[in-house]
Order: structure tokens, then C-alpha cells, then sequence
């Protein structure tokens, strides 16, 4: 049980980051890149978006967070 919630976890960061690095380095779809605007959106309105650019309520790096297309990435409190 634990171990799934590591490699789960594991799954959600490498997911982000990866992303995060295609979309510095352009190579991101447009479709994806639509996703992760919107979502970022509305993480900045968002109470919980803390002066660190992180999620209150989970911890994680919106910066990732965002761009995780892993399912269990979804916002803690169904924004998006
Ligand atoms: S993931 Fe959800 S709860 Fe967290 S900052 Fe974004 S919108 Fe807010």
C-alpha cells in the first residue's frame, strides 16, 4: 500500500516536471499547453496559491502541479 503511494506520487512529480520542461523548451502541444493555462489561471485566483507559488492545501509546486496530465494531479479541491 505504501509503496503504491510512493510510486504514485513519484509518477504525479516526474509527470509535472517533464511537462514543465517541454513547455520551456517549446516542445509542448497545443492542446496541453491550453490545459495547463487554464488550469494555472485558476490556481492564481485561487486562496490557497501561496506566496511560493505552492498549493495550501496539498503542498505540491504549482508550477508542476499544473502540468501533471496524471489523473490523481487533480486539484485537492476540484477546481480543475
Ligand atoms: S490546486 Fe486547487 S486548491 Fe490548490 S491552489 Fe490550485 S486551485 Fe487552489
Amino acid at each position: 500500500m505504501e509503496k503504491n503511494k510512493i510510486t504514485n506520487t513519484f509518477n504525479q512529480i516526474v509527470s509535472g516536471y517533464s511537462n514543465l520542461v517541454k513547455s520551456k523548451l517549446g516542445l509542448s502541444s497545443d492542446s496541453d499547453e491550453k490545459i495547463f493555462k487554464a488550469r494555472r489561471a485558476i490556481c492564481n485566483a485561487c486562496e490557497h496559491k501561496s506566496a511560493l507559488d505552492r498549493c495550501l492545501v496539498c503542498g505540491c509546486p504549482l508550477a508542476a502541479k499544473t502540468r501533471s496530465l496524471n489523473p490523481l494531479s487533480a486539484c485537492p479541491n476540484n477546481h480543475w
